[in-house]
């Protein structure tokens, strides 16, 4: 039996407890927003100014002389309307720094490729406007206040966040507000972990416009491994588009028929919205029909894909999965394109947890591990597969056998999991022996 401290975030529906409330929060977004366009708005002068040569990276906070959060906040004071600035959560003004540092970041790594968005080059095919350093792909954009998604995070200092036994959570305000603290009720369905410390709290509204709060939440659990030799079932699990995974002993995931048609349903409803004139009343009223749809979709997937990795922890003592780029993968899906749908990635996430919770092993095999390729009876690799995705089965030259191939695929990763018991699990016991 071993403690260990885990981190978790659950997301719940509310609502703010009174109208103040809820200017508050929607000022607090705004404080986010404002500052994040700040932060844009110098970079962008500064290129401007300075000259940007495309390809380049970014120039750092320091070489632009970027102000700081405070000096913002100073100098946007002077300006009307500006005074809820310092009557919000200081955290909602800093994180648009740390959000815009990402920005730059995310931005660098791919800054040699000097891609533009694919509306600035129609633009320019069109009406032969040239892009310029505003439309390349990744660079940090101005927030505007329809399209960006409203949010702030605060953190837990001192006890300042708490949930009251009428299920209310209590959230800090700045030092300056007329408010002592801000709270909003909470629609709980599932309760949070025994013991458990709230370490900080995103708050935030979805796509019709609802409140919704992430709580990120630290407790200590209690693992009770199973011991080496009781690793018997063990389970390889391949993922596969069509069937979402097939696993070694052969059997497909099945996802349900029905979600499939809720799925086709959205499609159908996002191109209508697409043929509408943006901004206007029917486009506006369709929008909130794709927003409802797409939550619905959204929350049926999850729920399918925890009660599928429930029913396989409780069944096998270790599920062995290949680590896979899903990034790279969900670009060649239709329905992942426009849904940021990353499925298997929170399935392996649930599984993992659901597997380490009763002290089973969730195990990754790297990506090197070429589990289409190997023969699963003569372990020769059949490198004629490499990039190869369309051939569904085949028969080894060397040993002759038939597969299948994700089954074949599903039953390499069930071996690599046996020796990694002996290489990971037994090796370093029988060194200490
Ligand atoms: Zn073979």
């Amino acid at each position: 039996m071993s403690v260990e401290t885990v981190n978790r975030g659950y997301v719940y529906s509310g609502t703010p407890t009174s109208d103040e409330a809820e200017s508050y929060f929607h000022q607090c977004f705004g404080a986010n927003r404002l500052m994040y366009n700040l932060h844009t708005a110098h970079l962008y002068e500064y290129l401007e100014k300075n000259g940007y040569t495309i390809g380049d990276k970014l120039p750092t906070f320091k070489e632009m002389g970027m102000p700081t959060v405070k000096e913002f906040k100073q100098t946007r004071m002077n300006e009307e309307g500006n005074k809820y600035l310092y009557e919000v959560d200081a955290f909602a003004s800093n994180e648009a720094k740390q959000h815009f540092k990402k920005a730059i970041s995310a931005f660098d790594k791919n800054a040699f490729k000097g891609q533009f968005k694919k509306s600035a080059l129609k633009r320019q095919k069109t009406l032969g406007i040239e892009p310029t350093f505003r439309d390349l792909k990744g660079m940090p954009k101005f927030h505007s206040r329809k399209n960006s998604k409203l949010s702030y995070t605060t953190f837990n200092q001192h006890d300042n966040i708490f949930i009251d036994e009428n299920k209310v959570l209590h959230l800090p305000t700045a030092r300056k507000s007329k408010l002592s603290e801000v709270t909003i009720k909470l629609n709980t369905h599932r309760p949070l972990p025994n013991g458990s410390r709230i370490k900080h709290v995103t708050v935030m509204t979805n796509a019709q416009g609802k409140f919704e709060v992430s709580i990120t939440v630290e407790f200590e659990m209690e693992v009770e491994s199973i011991g080496i030799p009781a690793v018997e079932r063990i389970l390889g699990l391949d993922y596969s588009q069509a069937n979402f995974f097939v696993d070694s002993e052969g059997k497909k995931a099945n996802y349900p028929h029905y979600y499939l048609v809720m799925e086709e349903c959205l499609a159908k409803e996002q191109r209508k919205l697409s043929r509408m004139v943006q901004g206007s009343k029917r486009w506006e009223r369709q929008r909130l029909v794709v927003a409802k749809l797409n939550t619905k979709v959204v929350n049926q997937r999850k729920d399918w894909l925890h009660k599928k990795a429930y029913a396989l922890a409780n069944r096998y003592d270790m599920v062995v999965v290949e680590d896979l780029d899903l990034r790279a993968i969900g670009q060649t899906l239709k329905l992942a394109k426009n849904q940021q749908d990353n499925g298997f990635g929170n399935f392996r996430l649930y599984l993992k947890y659901k597997l380490e919770q009763q002290g089973k092993y969730f195990v990754k095999a790297p990506k090197t591990f070429a589990s289409t390729q190997i023969c699963s009876d003569c372990g020769v690799k059949n490198t004629a597969l490499k990039g190869d995705i369309s051939t569904r089965d085949w028969t080894c030259d060397h040993c002759h056998e038939w597969h299948d191939r994700d089954h074949n695929a599903g039953l390499n990763l069930r071996n690599y999991g046996i020796r990694w018991i002996d290489e990971v699990l037994l090796a370093p016991l029988l060194v200490a022996a």
